[in-house]
């Protein structure tokens, strides 16, 4: 099988649909098609549901299940559908990899239904707060934090900053799985200034986050299930952007030739899409200075 980098939202005919969809949206102002959710199992106990917004992450014990993201707000009854096939067992925790609406969107609307716990780092509870965004978490952490139920444990990490500046890194150490967030979102990453994102940072937190004892990654979009090699795929593609950026900048290169002069062709997991095209000129700004 060809490893070409092709993640399926991103796929041409996807972007037709879309298109199709946009022109739809236009005439008729319903909203453009979604893909459908879909389940893919990592262990009988920890299965990723994909489709529309953040990947999500199901654990499932004896007590109840914990979800890590929960995608949008409108996707909450395909979601809870979904973990019924997996599980008859009530959703007991939400863990927010952070405050993005395509990772948060379902928080108010599970924790009404299901009385599901809220949890994030305390920097992504801060940024909502203030962006005024709904499904606050009701217990926030800072550096580390383990959450158990049923016998099994999920632990979070914070490494610093990256996408925002409260990403969490979630590690099922039974399964030697992480979920990223988007800290890894193939084709990205996008740096969100306005939540404190850095990508200056970015890539010591994902070396941070590399250093876990895993195997397997969900990330935050695309996968939805990967490989540990891809994620250090990932950040050593970004580490070369960032190289070559440095470079133009020292050689006196104008920024609004970025897209053109940043090689990322033959790149595998990092700075394509237009995730990339948004990041750019950002990255630019923060190695300029
Ligand atoms: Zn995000």
């Amino acid at each position: 099988m060809t490893r070409r980098f092709r993640p399926a939202w991103f796929a041409r005919p996807a972007a037709a649909l879309l298109a199709a969809a946009g022109l739809y949206t236009a005439w008729t102002q319903q909203p453009p098609a979604e893909p459908p959710l879909t389940v893919t199992r990592i262990a009988d106990d920890l299965h990723v549901i994909a489709g529309a917004g953040g990947n999500i992450g199901v654990l499932t014990t004896d007590e109840g299940v914990i979800l890590i993201d929960d995608k949008f707000e409108r996707n909450v009854d395909g979601i809870l559908e979904k973990v019924k096939s997996i599980s008859s067992k009530p959703i007991r925790y939400v863990l927010n990899t952070h405050l993005h609406g395509d990772h948060t969107g379902g928080n108010a609307k599970i924790a009404a239904l299901t009385g599901a716990v809220l949890f994030a780092h305390a920097n992504a509870r801060a940024v909502m707060v203030e962006k005024k965004m709904p499904g606050l978490q009701n217990i926030t952490f800072t550096s580390r934090a383990a959450i158990h139920l049923g016998g099994k444990t999920v632990e979070a990490y914070y490494f610093g900053r990256s996408h925002t500046n409260g990403d969490v890194v979630y590690y099922f150490p039974g399964h030697k799985v992480i979920h990223t967030g988007d800290m890894f979102a193939v084709g990205g990453p996008i740096v969100d200034y306005s939540s404190g994102g850095n990508g200056r940072e970015f890539l010591g937190t994902l070396g941070k986050a590399l250093e876990l004892d895993f195997e397997t990654v969900i990330p935050g979009h695309g996968g939805p299930v990967l490989q540990k090699s891809d994620l250090s795929t990932f950040h050593a593609e970004l580490a070369n952007a960032q190289a070559q950026i440095s470079k133009l900048i020292r050689e006196g290169k104008p920024k609004d030739q970025a897209k053109a002069l940043v090689h990322t062709g033959e790149f595998r997991m990092c700075c394509k899409t237009a995730m990339w095209d948004r990041t750019l000129p950002g990255l630019w700004d923060e190695l300029s200075r």
